[in-house]
């Protein structure tokens, strides 16, 4: 896989006050990026396009260096307590990504260096929680292995969260630059969920992302370096060979995980493919040839809060998918988690 190289990077100025500002700037200097020191409000006049597909592509090769000003964390069910970020976006481009509907039509990337200020936060909601686990999801908004090669900033996250009793930290990621992470001490305090696909999906709509190869070795590395171990399976989608592809990845991931023993069973997040009207609006500006079905004719609709709605499969679809999958699981990992099928 290759590793990001923005084609430009915009530093906030309080983002050079701080150690993580200045290793990131002298990271990119004498390098082909093009540095660029300005505020925040002038960071989309810097990035070039003037149709919708030159503004997404302008905004992907982007990074911003910022300090993260809101250190109250949202609340992220069902799979942790809380969220907060190190990293905002990412660099790859799945036609389908859930962060489209609520990005600007330049979505650069940002990452913040005020580091220690989010550990303090990080401590201060651990202690509201009394002698209770607290759960922190920190991929929710981004993918920060995305951009580790150049903060650093995931390592010292796992660091902090291993010296930490009564927290854990969950990551997830469609990336395989794990290697600077796998000598840590980690303590088992995190979990690393492998954001994981059939063959088809992977190579059709998830570009710019590690391939189904280099994320389930990633995967079988990281189990290996003692990390507890998951596997976001999303988008699943059903098309003609679905039920091959998907038996294929689960072949793949038991002979890729068989020599692998951990103390914490493998987890399994599985997430059904689903769309709104914003987002197909959206995807079908920025991948106008995009083969992702997007049929409402097929679909059924689920309602959500404030009376808005999303396509879903219809129910006969989404059992067939929850049981085939279900049972492929307790199959190939007979001791795994599954943690909930949406
Ligand atoms: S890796 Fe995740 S955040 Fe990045 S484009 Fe794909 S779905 Fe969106």
């Amino acid at each position: 896989m290759k590793l990001f190289s923005p084609d430009r990077v915009i530093f906030e100025p309080r983002a050079l006050d701080y150690p993580l500002g200045q290793k990131i700037h002298d990271y990119f200097e004498g390098t082909s990026t093009e540095i660029i020191i300005a505020p925040l409000q002038k960071v989309s006049s810097f990035i070039p396009g003037t149709t919708d597909g030159q503004k997404y592509a302008g905004g992907k090769k982007t990074l911003v260096v910022t300090v993260k000003r809101s250190l109250k964390f949202d609340v992220c069910k069902p799979s942790a307590d809380f969220e907060f970020s190190l990293v905002t976006g990412c660099p790859a481009s799945c036609e389908y990504c859930y962060l489209y509907t609520t990005q600007s039509s330049k979505p650069y990337l940002r990452t913040y260096v005020n580091l220690e200020e989010i550990f303090d936060s990080i401590k201060k909601h651990i202690a509201r929680n009394a002698d209770r686990l607290t759960i922190f999801e920190v991929a929710s908004a981004g993918d920060p292995l995305a951009i580790e090669h150049i903060t650093g900033s995931l390592a010292r996250t796992i660091e902090f969260f291993g010296a930490l009793d009564n927290a854990r930290l969950r990551v997830v990621t469609k990336f395989s630059n794990i290697e600077p992470l796998l000598g840590l001490k980690h303590n088992g305090r995190t979990r690393f969920r492998v954001s994981i696909n059939s063959r088809y999906v992977i190579e059709t709509f998830e570009h710019n992302t590690a391939s189904f190869d280099e994320r389930i070795e990633a995967a079988s590395k990281l189990a290996a370096a003692g990390y507890p171990i998951g596997f976001i399976v999303a988008p699943i989608m059903v098309y003609d060979r679905w039920k091959e592809e998907y038996l294929e990845l689960f072949d793949e991931l038991r002979r890729r995980l068989d020599t692998v023993k951990s103390a914490e069973p493998v987890t399994f997040e599985l997430i059904q493919h689903r769309f709104t009207p914003a987002a197909k609006k959206v995807i079908m500006e920025r991948f106008p040839d995009t083969l992702l079905d997007m049929d409402e004719n097929k679909r059924t609709l689920k309602w959500g809060k404030f009376g808005r709605y999303k396509y879903v499969y219809p129910r006969k679809d989404a059992v067939e998918i929850r049981e085939y999958l279900t049972s492929l699981i307790e199959e190939k990992f007979p001791d795994a988690r599954i943690e909930y099928f949406t």
